[in-house]
């Protein structure tokens, strides 16, 4: 049916990674919501790599699909090779991975959207915003046609298109990614707006055509058998699996590149955004890892019924015939043939200290930012903070006076979002294991048990997942009550076969599973029930066991944390009246404003002393208050 209408609750602009989340949580909560996009075929298109997960952003994926995202549900349906990094360490850094068919993948989250109720998406780009009388509240927005929607809440999640400009060489395209025109008007509104901007920078690798790669001088990456999926809701993958491949530069391919660093609109001093770090462009790593001989490349197809290969690790600014050059250099690629070459690509972001944990701008109310607008890289920075918005926007328009947080102790996302809010971005933000103090606490593994039911309360938990959640507790709960019901002393075990310390103590399957040296085999051959377990919890109560002793312990530093974490800062404090902060943390504080102590806490420059005096500041003036309320 033709959608007439103008007035929504929650209008989504951009059809990324982050605007597809924000609105289908939107929509999920029960949100009338409109996508507003470029074009309806570019919904769900992958920009760059094809692949989800990874270390640390696994885990982002597993969270969303805790609150019943669609990113997990959509690589399940399109995932071409699973693969459980950091197999060999301990479940909690272990980080689940698929590279994608890109087709396949877009069609799955279009399929979702148009599947959602209370979504309806159309193909009109937005070129500015409506606010009303006083500027400090958005009511809508306009297309570049010229035609207005109204909403309470608005939802930005332009990626990197704000006046978005691609480099190759001395070629200069403005473009929001290869062949699509850049959100130029938006920039100008975002600025006129007074909203703080800064430039990032990206970059991807050449496409190269399959047909013209000699795969058999390289070495083979096989598939995990079985491929593990992302979402709680599916057992198995129907996706047929394929190989990828490795190969490597040299120093031949490093003096080229060296001998051409002018060249690159990096190093010629074109580009001015800071780039990833982490995943740092080919010039970058021939200069800042000089010493290294080679690095390393996967040859990753981009679909099962497309020769496109996406040559993972030599992004790159350098005009074509020098990427040509460098290619020919290496074992496999002698004769590759360039479909599309690499490019640097520049855009406006927004400082996301001048966000709320919402992820609500501070100066515009209802109107929210989420994705690489915030000076995030990657899908799954992008969607987990496409669903978070979603879900707040959703929230407020319904007119509850709620808000939907998650603190660093509960989820990636929690730690992502405070990261984000309180220390900014100078350099595009990607998630780490490493970024998590809980990690423990925070895995893959858990993020159901961590987070759908905060997604039942909220009400963003569709009745299939509902049902399959309650069935698992239910599951996991008997199988715990069973785990922990009888225990043999040392002397009982070596009946068993089982030795352990001669000390009387008496062992339940639970203790016994921590030790390396003891099988779930020989515990099953003392407890049977334990084979009835379904894999997944036998999966969960094993990791239970491991960690047990561990969590004990990270669950008192959460307790401390949380105690003055959560003890709110008045959004009307005077940092000055502290009395014994400089000038430059009192500027610092006054920038940032922190909700809370523990957002206080991680500004950095923000000294433990500092800290200690905002702390006593804030807890006297709420006793004072006390006080005169109660008098
Ligand atoms: P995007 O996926 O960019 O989506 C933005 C959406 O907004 C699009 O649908 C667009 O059509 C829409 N839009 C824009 N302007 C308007 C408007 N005015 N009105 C309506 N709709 C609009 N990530 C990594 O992790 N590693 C990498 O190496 C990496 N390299 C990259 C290289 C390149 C060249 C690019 C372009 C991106 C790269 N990324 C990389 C980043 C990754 O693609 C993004 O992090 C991710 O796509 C961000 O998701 P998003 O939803 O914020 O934005």
């Amino acid at each position: 049916m033709f959608e007439t209408r103008d007035k929504f609750d929650v209008i989504v602009i951009g059809g990324g990674h982050a605007g597809c989340e924000a609105a289908a949580a939107a929509a999920r909560m029960g949100a009338d919501t409109l996508l507003l996009t470029h074009k309806l075929e570019t919904i769900g298109v992958m920009s760059c790599n094809p692949a989800i997960g990874g270390l640390g952003k696994g885990h982002l994926v597993r969270e969303i699909d805790a609150l019943d995202g669609i990113m997990a549900r959509a690589i399940d349906q399109a995932g071409i090779q699973f693969r459980m990094l950091n197999k060999s360490k301990g479940p909690a850094v272990r980080g689940p991975r698929a590279q994608a068919d890109r087709k396949l993948y877009r069609e799955a989250i279009q399929r979702f959207i148009a599947e959602q109720d209370n979504l309806i998406a159309k193909g009109e780009p937005v070129g500015d915003v409506i606010l009303n009388e006083a500027g400090d509240k958005i009511e809508g927005v306009i297309t570049e046609a010229g035609d207005r929607y109204y909403a309470p809440c608005v939802i930005l999640t332009t990626g990197t298109f704000l006046r978005g400009m691609i480099h190759r060489g001395e070629e200069r395209i403005p473009a929001g990614r290869v062949g699509e025109e850049p959100s130029v008007k938006l920039g100008e509104t975002i600025e006129r707006l007074g909203f703080p901007l800064g430039r990032l920078k990206t970059g991807t690798p050449p496409r190269l055509d399959g047909k013209t790669i000699n795969w058999d001088a390289l070495e083979a990456q096989e598939a995990d058998n079985p491929p593990i999926p992302f979402s709680f809701l599916n057992e198995r993958i129907d996706v047929p699996q394929i190989q990828c491949h490795i190969t490597y530069t040299n120093e031949k391919t490093h003096q080229i590149i060296e001998d051409n660093l002018k060249k690159s609109s990096m190093y010629a001093g074109h580009i001015k955004g800071v780039g990833p770090r982490y995943c740092p462009s080919i010039e970058d790593k021939v200069v800042r890892f000089s010493d290294k001989p080679r690095h390393q490349i996967f040859l990753e197809p981009e679909g099962l019924d497309d020769d496109t290969v996406y040559p993972n690790g030599i992004s790159n600014s350098l005009p074509v015939e020098v990427q040509e050059a460098f290619l020919k250099t290496i074992a496999g690629l002698e004769n590759a043939k360039i479909l599309v070459p690499g490019y640097a690509i520049e855009y406006d972001y927004v400082d996301p200290r001048a966000l709320y944990k919402t992820l609500e701008t501070k100066k515009v109310a209802g109107f929210y930012l989420a994705g690489q607008i915030n000076g995030t890289t990657g899908y799954e920075e992008a969607a987990a903070q496409g669903l978070m918005a979603g879900l707040n926007a959703a929230i407020k328009a319904s007119g509850r006076d709620q808000d939907f947080i998650l603190d660093r102790s509960q989820a990636y996302i929690g730690v992502m979002i405070d990261d984000l809010t309180t220390r900014g971005a100078s350099e595009p933000y990607r998630m780490f294991t490493s970024r998590a103090e809980y990690r423990l606490m925070l895995r893959a593994d858990n993020a159901d048990q961590r987070l759908t039911p905060f997604g039942l309360d909220i009400g963003c938990i569709g009745s299939q997942r509902a049902k399959a959640f309650e069935e698992k507790q239910a599951l996991l709960f008997k199988a715990r009550e069973q785990a922990t019901a009888e225990a043999l002393s040392p002397n009982e075990l070596e009946n068993y076969n089982i030795y352990v310390n001669q000390d009387g103590v008496r062992r339940n399957s639970m203790d016994l599973l921590r030790y390396p040296n003891i099988t779930f085999d020989q515990l099953a051959g003392i407890w049977p029930f334990m084979r009835e377990w379904r894999a997944d919890i036998r999966d969960q109560i094993e990791i239970d066991a491991l960690y047990a002793g561990y969590l004990e312990r990270q669950q008192a530093d959460i307790h401390a944390f949380k105690k003055d974490e959560n003890l709110v800062l008045p959004a009307d404090i005077d940092y000055r009246a502290v009395g014994s902060l400089s000038n430059e943390i009192v500027e610092k504080l006054e920038r940032a404003k922190p909700e809370t102590i523990g957002a206080a806490s991680r500004i950095q420059g923000i000294t433990p002393p500092a800290l200690l005096s905002l702390l006593r500041f804030v807890k006297a003036n709420k006793h004072d208050n006390a006080k005169k309320k109660a008098s």
